[in-house]
């Protein structure tokens, strides 16, 4: 299979070259040129299986000048139970027609686990297969979450480094111990003394300055980034819709074949794009429910055909979905019209605008296919309250913005289709959103809160959390944005 762009469909690339280079030059993400297509057969086939042995056959139909081996090895490996447990992806009912997709269950409590623990080795071999013998170093600018999944997948992984850089008091506590607090002998983070556009910007610095990169060269080191638009973080994610097809099927809540809806918390639109991928690929799916925070740019684009980020940023209670540009939906536009020179046109308006207008028909295609709606804080704390009253389902502030849209959307369309709701991070990463929306006491520091979610919920909280308490701090320091080439040298030159 070929990978063709989303803004020059003569382009054709192998899959590995796909992942190695990330981004086509032309600014455009790359697509395969057709999807494979899964026979119910093959459904049920996977069906019995585990998540790895899913997650390998669904990437396998993609990936393929990686060997079946390779891929049964990656996924054995990303997807270990000392790495999410017992059960890696499962789903649990929450109504009648209502199922929760907990994603929360790796090493950093949210779903960006399922992708970048397998990413370092996609991206490794993808090197190898192209010729490349350098060391990867992965370079990361964070506001959170991105940060340490990356840390957590790239930590001792052969061939690699990684470097993180994050806006001093610009991370929540926990997120600031979950990164100094790094293990791993090819890690290297530092808070950078300035927000996040300034780490931003030092890290492309540092990516477009061509002696530098020759420098390293020199010294066996080639720079990559482990981006959320790289296609090798977008395909380990097509295979928890299927998984989850797999189980509802396996507990009879629906009979192989029927159709389900999934609704999807967004930001990036990485994830609800992989569902719409997996339908692609012949999963039974009749509708996409699009969740948005009061950053509500998707919203408006799906009910009106208009994309426009020039509107207030809000920070919200589910700050990974605090997103104006969705990079990802890109790919979407590319899938529903098949014209790399019109997708190309409406992201030049973009760039230059801020804003484009999709066709008629466009517009009419991806309405036929997609549902959206929108909650802000205070809709969102609400749900977290009444589902932990009706159904003592404790949600995370991301995840309780898609229930409330789908609820919304369930009332105004009568529609009973069982829906996959996805759950994007553990409650437990969220203490002090979660405390607030059941009107619990919130007095105390991180880890009083974590336990009072704890006891409130009866739940555990997740052991990589609760034992950042005892955690020894590895990475105190904080540099200027000028230092940080600076830093990278001294950590992995010498
Ligand atoms: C990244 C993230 C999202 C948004 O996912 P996209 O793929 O960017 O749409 C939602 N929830 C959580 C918790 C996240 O970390």
């Amino acid at each position: 299979m070929k990978y063709t762009c989303t803004r020059d469909s003569g382009v054709s690339v192998s899959a590995s070259k796909a992942i190695l280079t990330g981004i086509s030059p032309d600014g455009g993400l790359f697509l395969p040129e057709s999807f494979p297509s899964f026979s119910q057969e093959e459904i049920a086939d996977m069906a019995k299986l585990n998540y790895a042995g899913r997650a390998a056959m669904v990437m396998g139909k993609f990936l393929t000048d990686f060997s079946a081996e390779e891929l049964d090895r990656y996924t054995k490996a990303a997807y270990a139970e000392d790495r999410f447990g017992e059960n890696t992806a499962p789903v649990v009912k929450l109504s009648d027609s209502a199922y929760i997709l907990e994603l929360f269950h790796g090493p950093t409590s949210a779903f960006k686990d399922f992708a970048l623990q397998i990413l370092p080795y996609l991206l490794t071999a993808s090197a190898r297969k192209n010729g490349v013998n350098e060391d990867i170093v992965i370079l990361v600018a964070t506001s959170g979450d991105t940060g340490k999944a990356a840390l957590e997948g790239f930590a001792d992984v052969e061939g690699t480094k990684i470097c993180v850089f994050y806006p001093n008091g610009g991370t929540s506590p926990i997120q600031k111990l979950q990164m100094t607090t790094q293990k791993g002998e090819n890690v290297l983070v530092t808070a950078v003394d300035g927000n996040f556009d300034d780490a931003q910007t030092g890290v492309k610095a540092i990516f477009t300055d061509a002696d530098y990169n020759a420098e390293l060269l020199k010294s066996g080191l080639r720079l990559s980034s482990a981006n959320s638009i790289n296609w090798g973080r977008l395909v380990p994610q097509v295979a928890y819709y299927f998984s989850a097809y797999c189980d509802l099927v396996n507990q009879g809540s629906i009979s192989l074949g029927d159709s389900i809806n999934v609704c999807v918390p967004t930001g990036n639109f990485g994830n609800i794009l992989a569902a719409r991928i997996a339908q692609a690929c012949g999963l039974p799916v009749s509708r996409f429910i699009c969740a948005s925070n009061s950053n509500n740019v998707l919203t408006d684009f799906i009910s009106t055909g208009v994309y426009d980020r020039n509107r207030p940023f809000y920070l919200t209670t589910s700050p990974s979905m605090d997103i104006l540009i969705s990079s990802n939906l890109e790919r979407l536009l590319y899938m529903e019209c098949g014209d790399s020179d019109e997708v190309k046109d409406y992201m030049a308006s973009l760039s230059k605008d801020g804003r484009y207008q999709v066709s008629d028909s466009l517009k009419t295609a991806i309405q036929a296919q997609f549902d959206c709606g929108y909650a802000d804080d205070a809709m969102a704390a609400e749900t977290i309250k009444k589902v932990f009253a009706d159904k003592q389902y404790l949600a995370d502030p991301h995840t309780a913005v898609a229930i409330n849209v789908y609820d919304a959307y369930k009332a105004r369309t009568g529609d009973s289709t069982p829906t996959v709701i996805a759950s994007t991070a553990s409650p437990f990463k969220f203490p002090l959103s979660v405390l607030k929306a059941l009107d619990a006491d919130c007095s105390g520091e991180e880890f009083d809160l974590l336990d009072r979610v704890s006891k409130i919920s009866g739940l555990s909280a997740p052991a990589a959390l609760a034992g950042l308490r005892e955690a020894k701090e590895r990475f105190t320091g904080s540099i200027p944005p000028a230092n940080m080439r600076d830093f990278l040298s001294e950590g992995f030159i010498g």
